[in-house]
């Protein structure tokens, strides 16, 4: 019988458009990626070409037709599953009973616009480079989740961040891959006209012309702003296509895009947000196409324009260094910004001013976060820490206040436990935890169960997850090697001793210099000692990308994944290329140990630390960031007591001794510390000190709550709450 007539005689003629329409619509909705039963739908259809295409559903689907499809489905018995996920999708779409609904209905009538440079969503749309972008990612899935009324606004970069790949040197090489916009999830957005939505920008030097891509995010949509349209300068058309690539001018006009291009691309649409939240100052110039608006609205003064606008606008800072905040000249701003200037019919000296911390020093160049602070009537830090360092860096801008009192919250980072959580894992929790645990991540109460499981229960989840995690880096290493064109002899030999019972520490994170990755060898003999200790080896995991342009982070990566020719460490220190969601996935979700050694106090938050906690690993981490406010003693470990010297090469010297130090005498010991049955009574008993303390803190569910609560709500004219 042929495929379509047997289908035709199963399912009927119908049958066979409606599941392949299901799929594709599910496959549309981002919503697919933090469903593990769905995410195994789609891996079930063909599992070999399922990673060969990145997880990309969409990519998978446009390879079969209609009947292909419903053939297979009928082979693999699929129909319930898709049907199933297909109701669960249009159940969640439309459920009006959510968190916002009770605690935020004022945001129902106008949404949150959110501004960020990334998205990192998820492995296949790859718009993101690292821990900011993971960031926007989240806060966006929660918003979804709460059902918070919110729109992203980023730009589509056709090329991505780039792919990683090491050459025999161990040197670093980066590769821009086009992503094939038919294979995303994107359509063009619309005015409410049906029109396809455009955005036009006049800068002193041409017009800047851009298209808009919706994303649809489970009940939240992003738009994205790309600039490769036809009536654009050759040179235009390439202006969205990497991330954080191109110099100086580049930059500013990605950021005048992003900013006044969102704010026109939503007047366009017709939606007339509530709120404005500004994710870092990329997006600063939002504020000023802002401004203009509201002038033309009501013919108001720009003073009293500005005023509703910064009423409605939050700002938050990520960046705790001065040289990391973007900072434009004179000439860059008049031609970008020259024609908006004029609109508000304001003094070039007054737009700088307003990027200015000393309004009238005419030397000083247009920092984009002084205009997001000085353009948003609420800031906010991303730590409690980051908060001290904040309101110290900007203290100036405030000549009148005390430190204490400069206008500068925190708001503490957290992560999507969907996206972050093992499947695993969350089946143990949904045998242990209250029924309904999943719709109160954010609150303390919902993971107290975690000290109900039994022990012996939570480790042997947690191993196999780690298995899972070492069949990932068998996966890849031994394509890298074969990709470097090195033995597949050689290739295999490191793994014969590579032994999920050995201790594993993992570090993955950009390779910014102040993350320090190579603070761990600083003493190779003392590391070799722990590493082959007999009793008790250890094992480690490194991952990270380092930006094009920073050659004392390739030359981090180099050092770090040659260690694999020393005898010293052979099948001791694995790197893993590539590092993106997925490779960070595997790895929070099967190490014991993650290791966060930043220069303190330069990590503003760090959010992949948080991910390892919901999968019952444990964190070995400078007193920095979150971990300054998370660790108690009892819920993972700490490296250093939380000081630094004023001179790095004392800092870093005394933090690489508190690291062994930490290693040798607390981390190693307490896990080979074993019962008769072979448990770690000690360190599982700190699993759960983890789980219960903190996986409800840093979910981006609490910190969705909190942005609502503080800022959303209030600037939305709801009643005021503080940081
Ligand atoms: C979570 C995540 C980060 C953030 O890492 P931190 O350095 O801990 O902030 C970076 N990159 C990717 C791919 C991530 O998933």
């Amino acid at each position: 019988m042929e495929r379509s007539a047997f289908d035709a005689l199963c399912h009927g003629e119908e049958g066979i458009a409606a599941v392949y329409e299901k799929c594709w619509a599910i496959a549309r909705n981002l919503w697919w990626s933090w469903q593990p039963d769905v995410v195994r739908l789609f891996r079930d259809i063909d599992p070999v070409r399922w990673r060969e295409v990145d997880h990309n559903p969409i990519a998978l689907l446009r390879e079969y037709t209609p009947e292909t499809l419903s053939y297979r489905a009928s082979e693999l018995v699929l129909h319930s599953r898709i049907n199933h996920a297909y109701r669960r999708l249009q159940e969640y779409l439309t459920n009006t009973h959510t968190w916002a609904h009770t605690h935020a209905g004022v945001l129902g009538s106008k949404p949150v616009a959110y501004f960020s440079a990334e998205f990192g969503l998820h492995e296949s749309l790859p718009i993101y480079s690292g821990g900011l972008g993971v960031l926007s990612g989240d806060h966006v899935k929660s918003s979804s989740g709460l059902g918070v009324p919110l729109v992203g606004i980023g730009l589509f970069y056709s090329h991505g961040y780039f792919k990683q790949r090491l050459d025999p040197s161990g040197y670093q090489a980066e590769e821009y891959i086009e992503s094939r916009v038919d294979n995303l999830p994107l359509t063009p957005a619309c005015t409410p006209d049906g029109q396809a939505c455009t955005v036009r920008l006049q800068t002193r030097s041409g017009e800047l012309l851009a298209k808009v891509w919706k994303v649809n995010v489970g009940r939240v949509v992003l738009y994205l702003l790309d600039s490769n349209v036809e009536g654009n300068k050759p040179e235009d058309r390439e202006l969205t296509s990497r991330l954080y690539g191109g110099d100086e001018r580049t930059r500013i006009r990605q950021e005048l895009l992003l900013g006044v291009g969102g704010v026109r691309a939503l007047n366009a649409m017709g939606i007339d947000p509530g709120a404005y939240h500004l994710n870092e100052g990329h997006s600063a110039f939002a504020t000023l196409e802002a401004i203009r608006l509201r002038r033309e609205e009501d013919g108001i003064s720009f003073e009293d324009a500005m005023r509703d606008v910064s009423n409605a606008t939050l700002f938050t800072t990520h960046t705790p260094v001065p040289a990391g905040h973007d900072r434009f000249s004179n000439e860059l701003i008049e031609e970008h910004l020259g024609p908006l200037r004029d609109a508000l019919q304001i003094s070039h000296d007054h737009l700088m001013s307003l990027g200015r911390v000393c309004p009238d020093n005419h030397s000083e160049p247009f920092c984009m976060t002084v205009l997001g602070l000085k353009a948003s009537r609420r800031a906010n830090a991303v730590s409690q820490l980051h908060g001290h360092i904040s309101r110290r860096m900007w203290r100036a801008l405030w000549p009148q206040r005390e430190e204490v009192a400069i206008p500068i919250g925190h708001i503490t980072n957290g992560v999507h436990v969907e996206s972050w959580l093992a499947e695993q894992m969350q089946q143990l929790y949904d045998r242990n935890f209250p029924v309904n645990w999943k719709s109160q991540m954010g609150e303390p109460h919902c993971w107290q169960s975690i000290h109900n499981v039994d022990p012996g229960e939570l480790w042997e989840t947690h191993n196999t997850l780690k298995n899972l995690l070492f069949a990932f880096v068998r996966r890849r290493i031994a394509k890298q090697n074969e990709q470097r064109g090195e033995q597949a002899e050689n290739s295999e030999a490191p793994f014969r001793n590579c032994n999920p019972s050995i201790l594993t520490i993992g570090f993955g994170r950009r390779f910014a210099t102040y993350k320090r990755a190579n603070l761990l060898f600083r003493d190779l003999d003392r590391l070799a000692a722990i590493a082959n200790d007999p009793q008790r080896p250890v094992q480690f995991l490194f991952a990270g990308k380092a930006h094009p342009k920073d050659e004392p982070g390739k030359r981090f990566i180099q050092e770090i994944a040659n260690l694999r020719q020393d005898p010293r460490f052979v099948g001791k220190v694995h790197y893993i290329e590539d590092y993106d969601i997925n490779v960070c996935r595997h790895m929070v979700q099967g190490v014991d140990v993650w290791l966060n050694n930043p220069r303190r106090p330069l990590e503003a938050s760090g959010t992949s630390g948080q991910k390892v906690i919901l999968n019952g690993g444990l964190n070995l981490s400078i007193l920095d960031g979150w971990w300054a406010e998370a660790y108690d003693g009892s819920n993972g470990f700490a490296i250093g007591k939380g000081t630094s010297h004023v001179e790095d090469r004392i800092t870093d010297d005394r933090d690489a001794q508190y690291l062994y130090e930490a290693l040798e005498r607390e981390v190693v010991p307490l896990y080979y510390d074993r019962d008769k049955d072979g448990l770690p009574r000690a360190w599982i008993n700190r699993m759960c000190n983890s789980i219960s303390t903190l996986a409800w803190r840093f979910s981006s569910h609490r910190m969705v709550m909190d942005y609502a609560r503080v800022a959303y709500v209030p600037a939305s004219g709801g009643v005021s709450c503080s940081f």
